[in-house]
């Protein structure tokens, strides 16, 4: 049920087509928030503004395709943003590929990696920078005595924190690189009342993973290690960057947020029927 928490909020979203950009999106705009939705695929994001005007005719939802692997694009989403909605409180710079040739070091092709660290890596720079730029013309809230700045949140992944012995050495370094890039630019913007998190998922039921992980024993291979028994689903992290947009989350700034079902605190992991069952989709 929505409480308005982002009402009067303007959001952009990459990556809003599929997955954790998509619930993000329906959350947000559900919550009262002008949202931006950018995408590579027009097709998806078209479609996603369609879902959330289904469900919210009055919703402020507008598509546009952007490469966040190029810089140009990315300035000229957030110049969109401020164009239709007048400024920007929170960017959500969620856009990530997982190439199905990235592997170990001896097998990855460097177009590969360059590919990866472009989208990946360079995307969220590029998505910091101009939110950055954009944030610092938000007027103070003279009610607070406060910049009312923003809130940015990056993407990043467990496996940023953990190794695999199912490599793909670039998305693995491209998430790292978003965890240690997101801690020093959330420092030096401190002051400026611009918050800066990243979240990381754990393996969830998106079509990034699942066309991955196309056969039973390839996902039984994971399942095996995460303590609740399934994998996530998209709107789970949607809810904590709706948390992390929001003033709830006022005091924490260079925080990793990690919505992976215990993977990272686990050594043995439980056997037997999972106990929880998984939040249904917003998309419904
Ligand atoms: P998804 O594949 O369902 O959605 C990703 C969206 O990003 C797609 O709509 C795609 O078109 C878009 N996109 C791809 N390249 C783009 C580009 N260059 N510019 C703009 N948009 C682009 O994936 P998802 O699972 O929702 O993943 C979202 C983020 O979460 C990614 O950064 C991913 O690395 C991260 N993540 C996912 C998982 C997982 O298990 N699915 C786990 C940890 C982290």
């Amino acid at each position: 049920m929505s409480t308005g928490r982002l009402r009067n909020k303007v959001a952009l979203i990459t990556g809003a087509g599929s997955g954790i950009g998509l619930e993000s999106s329906i959350l947000f705009a559900q919550e009262g928030a002008n949202v931006l939705l950018v995408d590579i695929n027009i097709e998806a994001v078209q479609g996603a503004t369609e879902i959330i005007r289904q469900k919210q005719p009055d919703a402020k939802v507008l598509a546009i395709r952007a490469d966040v692997g190029q810089e140009e694009d990315v300035k000229a989403a957030v110049d969109t943003a401020i164009k239709e909605f007048g400024r920007l409180d929170v960017m959500f710079n969620n856009a990530g590929i997982m190439h199905p040739a990235d592997d170990n070091a001896l097998n990855t092709e460097e177009s590969i990696w360059d590919l990866t660290m472009k989208i990946n890596a360079k995307g969220v720079w590029w998505g910091c920078k101009y939110a950055i730029l954009a944030m610092r013309k938000n007027p103070t809230d003279e009610s607070k005595g406060l910049h009312t700045g923003g809130s940015i949140i990056n993407t990043a992944s467990f496996v940023a924190s953990m190794g695999a012995a199912t490599p793909q050495l670039a998305y693995t370094a491209s998430k790292g690189a978003v965890l240690s890039m997101t801690r020093e630019l959330a420092i030096v913007h401190a002051r400026e009342g611009i918050r800066i998190n990243s979240i990381s998922p754990g393996p969830l039921k998106t079509p990034l993973l699942m066309n991955f992980l196309n056969t039973p024993e390839k996902r039984d291979r994971r399942l095996v290690h995460l303590p609740m028994g399934r994998f996530g689903e998209a709107v789970e992290i949607a809810k904590a960057a709706l948390f992390l947009a929001t003033d709830e989350s006022s005091y924490m700034t260079g925080t990793d947020l990690k919505v992976e079902g215990g993977l990272t605190s686990a050594y043995v992991t439980p056997i037997g029927e999972q106990a929880l069952t998984a939040p249904s989709s917003l998309t419904g």
